[in-house]
């Protein structure tokens, strides 16, 4: 009997890195949950562009921020696909450009809640899916950090600097953890990326204004991120967990 294709939940699939990797896994032939919190078109088109190309596809909206929304988001994948094989933990936000001394508690609370949090019980309703402790078939988590977590983003978001360094640590330990049950865990850290996630922090010309600083004197894609993270989630990454990999052109 034919192998039924493996699966792949993406959050925050509805743009930017994680469209990229939702295209990408579907051309390898991952069947992938699109997951959005606030854009259902964004979230279609993927899927559209992933049927027509003979994927398959299907979004499902939760917000990274909220439990009951990452629980009702994994019983969706469940209904649909029936198993789990990997995790792409990318939704991710920014904020205001701003000194530690200038934020407050909310700021800093929602930073962690989504970019933290919502990647940690991601992470714990894969693991409880994957893991043969469980009477999972094993699988694969990638973690998409920043260049920021070892760099601290002084003077434009610390916050989200830490947020990072916490995926990092979070990756290695749980790396570890499951490493004898089937799972790899591993993490991207992308540099200056060509999206969208810098106009929503208010500074929609980042990217080109600090190339001067990249080694390689240009954003990063989409799509080269993307690349990185469909690399660590295959079979030809079978011997890396743990692993942080800098697609930062240098920086
Ligand atoms: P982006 O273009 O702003 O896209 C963000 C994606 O995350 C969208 O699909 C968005 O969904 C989703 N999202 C945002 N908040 C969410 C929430 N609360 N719950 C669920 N989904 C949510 O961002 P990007 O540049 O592709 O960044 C993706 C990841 O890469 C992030 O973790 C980011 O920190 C990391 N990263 C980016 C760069 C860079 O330079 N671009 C550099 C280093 C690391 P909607 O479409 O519904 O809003």
């Amino acid at each position: 009997m034919m192998q039924a294709a493996k699966t792949l939940l993406v959050t925050g699939g509805s743009r930017g890195i994680g469209a990229a990797i939702c295209r990408l896994a579907a051309d390898a032939g991952y069947r992938v949950a699109v997951n959005y919190v606030a854009n259902p078109d964004a979230a279609e088109t993927v899927v559209r562009d992933i049927e027509q190309a003979g994927g398959e596809a299907f979004a499902v909206q939760a917000d990274m921020a909220e439990e009951s929304d990452i629980l009702a988001m994994y019983e969706m994948v469940d209904q649909r696909f029936g198993r789990l094989d990997a995790l792409v933990n990318n939704a991710g936000i920014v904020d205001r450009k701003a000194r530690v001394d200038e934020m407050d508690l909310a700021r800093f609370e929602r930073m962690m809640r989504i970019n933290v949090i919502g990647t940690m019980l991601c992470a714990r309703e894969a693991v409880k899916r994957m893991s043969t402790r469980h009477g999972g078939k094993g699988g694969a988590i990638v973690n998409i950090s920043s260049i920021a977590a070892v760099l601290g983003s002084a003077g434009e978001y610390v916050d989200y600097a830490a947020s990072k360094a916490a995926v990092d640590t979070f990756t290695m330990g749980l790396a570890r953890e499951v490493a004898e049950e089937g799972i790899r865990v591993n993490a991207v850290r992308p540099g200056i990326t060509d999206t969208e996630i810098h106009a929503s922090g208010g500074q929609p010309d980042r990217a080109q204004r600090l190339s001067g600083l990249i080694p390689m004197k240009r954003p990063g894609t989409a799509e080269e991120i993307a690349r990185a993270a469909l690399w660590l989630l295959s079979d030809e990454a079978s011997y890396s967990t743990g692993a942080i990999l800098n697609v930062s052109g240098g920086r």
